[in-house]
């Protein structure tokens, strides 16, 4: 039997290559763990009929001499991430029946690489949310408290990963999606520098801060599957150029971690959230990191100006699902009343809400007193962190605010599941990389919950997130002071 659970990217390789077990087999593992938690748990909304067809394949590549770098493991793939002839739905009733036409570039580059897909997992309608609630396919239960949510958008993903169905999975972070639903179910989350990773196929929720990124076990196997994804693409506009890339230079000596302290004063953090935060800050120190107090004087205007431009860029990419084009189409006397029966009953009430709020913030007379005016903030937070930077090598906070929340708790209530981003959006707003690692746990009535400590780092330098996450990774891991 092989234990999905104990695996990990970078030992299931080894175990694959010393013939300890076939690509079918491991597949096979997976496969049968998450149809068994599946039940309960609801990560999967489809299992792909031809996974293990693909693990064959896989295995007859290894036997013609290729070394490929994730050979033969097995993903879950969120559903708004295009698979050509798969469905994707990104959750919403809208997409119910919509295949896709195409690979998204991540998917091709998996492919390449030799990793094999298990199926698809659910999130939140359109990733708008932090719960995995909002989505058309029913709420998704922390594997690891089912009584709690497992965070979102990216909460299908997470939780697969988690149950032991999946070895790790692919996410997108428009402001938080990946690191939030990682901190709950204790995974290594990592939202890649915004063009590092291309989003040719990525179901566009707000352009200027979407990114796909991996959900690990380990911050070793995260870095191994964001070398595979990440890289220029025609197909996408804004990634980088390969040499923007390359200039990663390794840590120099100074290993200076910046701490926001203004930010962790913030109401709404849980007292034992911040306690596991500075026992872990203060562990790094004692590992010979020196922590530095800094300033980042406009991120509390972090999550304001995120509700206005997030809204607004979502309001503008979700116009295209009209009734005309793409899946639901429920017909009307007029066009007019296409659209509207169309996107009324296709649409979930908090994909409403913001194409309301972003139609109006970007209307005549409304435009410069909200949109024009977030885009100025907006800028203003990025220069708080490339002043920053040029004293520290990376900044550090929790990435949560407090551990998994129950189910229902913040579901009527859209400013409480709003505030659950508060730590995650300002690396978004200013496309730096960011990486959530697991440090210990809190106890909520009788639950031992993990905590995620989230690191970030200069635009392009995923490895000094890796170096100092490997840090993290280890202390934690002797860390009796979190008891
Ligand atoms: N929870 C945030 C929101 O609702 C972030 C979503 C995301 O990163 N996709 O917008």
């Amino acid at each position: 039997m092989i234990d999905t659970q104990e695996l990990t990217i970078a030992t299931a390789l080894d175990r694959l290559a010393d013939g300890a077990f076939s690509a079918r087999e491991l597949a096979e593992s997976y496969l049968v763990t998450a149809k068994e938690k599946n039940t309960n748990v609801n990560a999967y909304l489809e299992y792909y009929d031809d996974a293990l067809h693909m693990a064959d394949a896989v295995a007859e590549r290894i036997k013609a001499g290729e070394t490929l770098p994730l050979a033969g493991i097995p993903l879950a793939i969120k559903d708004n991430i295009l698979i050509l002839g798969k469905r994707a739905s990104a959750g919403s009733k809208i997409l119910e029946s919509y295949t896709a036409t195409y690979d998204a570039t991540v998917i091709r580059r998996l492919r390449e690489a030799g990793a094999v897909f298990l199926g698809r997992a659910n999130m939140d309608e359109f990733a708008m949310g932090s719960s995995t609630e909002t989505s058309a396919y029913g709420i998704t239960k922390n594997p690891l408290d089912t009584t709690r949510v497992p965070g979102g958008s990216s909460g299908g993903s997470a939780a697969a990963v988690a149950m032991g169905g999946a070895l790790a999975a692919l996410g997108s972070d428009t402001g938080g999606s990946i690191r939030q639903p990682a901190a709950f179910v204790g995974l290594v989350g990592l939202k890649p520098t915004y063009g590092a990773v291309s989003r040719s196929g990525l179901m566009a929720l707000a352009s200027s801060l979407d990114q796909i990124g991996p959900i690990t076990k380990t911050v070793a196997d995260a870095e191994i599957f964001f070398r595979v994804i990440s890289g220029s693409d025609p197909k996408d506009g804004t990634t980088a150029q390969e040499s923007d890339t390359l200039s990663r230079k390794p840590m120099n000596g100074a290993k200076r971690l910046g701490v926001p302290e203004h930010l962790l004063e913030e109401r709404g953090i849980d007292d034992d959230v911040r306690d596991n935060f500075r026992a872990m800050a203060s562990l790094l120190q004692k590992d010979g990191f020196t922590l530095v107090p800094i300033e980042l004087p406009h991120i509390a205007y972090s999550l304001p100006t995120y509700y206005i431009i997030m809204p607004a860029e979502a309001s503008s990419n979700l116009a295209r699902y009209d009734g005309i084009r793409y899946g639901l189409s429920i017909g009307g006397e007029t066009l007019l009343d296409t659209y509207v029966n169309t996107r009324t009953d296709g649409f979930g009430a908090e994909v409403r809400r913001r194409v309301l709020f972003g139609t109006s913030v970007l209307s005549t007379g409304y435009y410069d007193a909200y949109y024009k005016k977030a885009t100025d903030v907006r800028a203003l937070i990025r220069d708080d962190f490339a002043i920053a930077f040029e004293n520290v090598d990376a900044i550090i906070t929790p990435t949560t605010p407090t551990p998994a929340f129950k189910i229902g708790e913040k579901a009527r209530d859209p400013l409480a599941m709003y505030y659950s981003d508060v730590l995650t959006v300002p690396a978004n707003l200013s496309g730096i990389p960011a990486l959530s690692v697991p440090s210990g746990t809190v106890m909520r009535d009788g639950s031992a919950l993990p905590v995620g400590f989230q690191i970030m780092a200069p635009h392009f330098r995923e490895d000094i997130l890796f170096t100092v996450g490997r840090a993290v990774e280890r202390l934690a891991r002797t860390g009796e002071h979190y008891v």
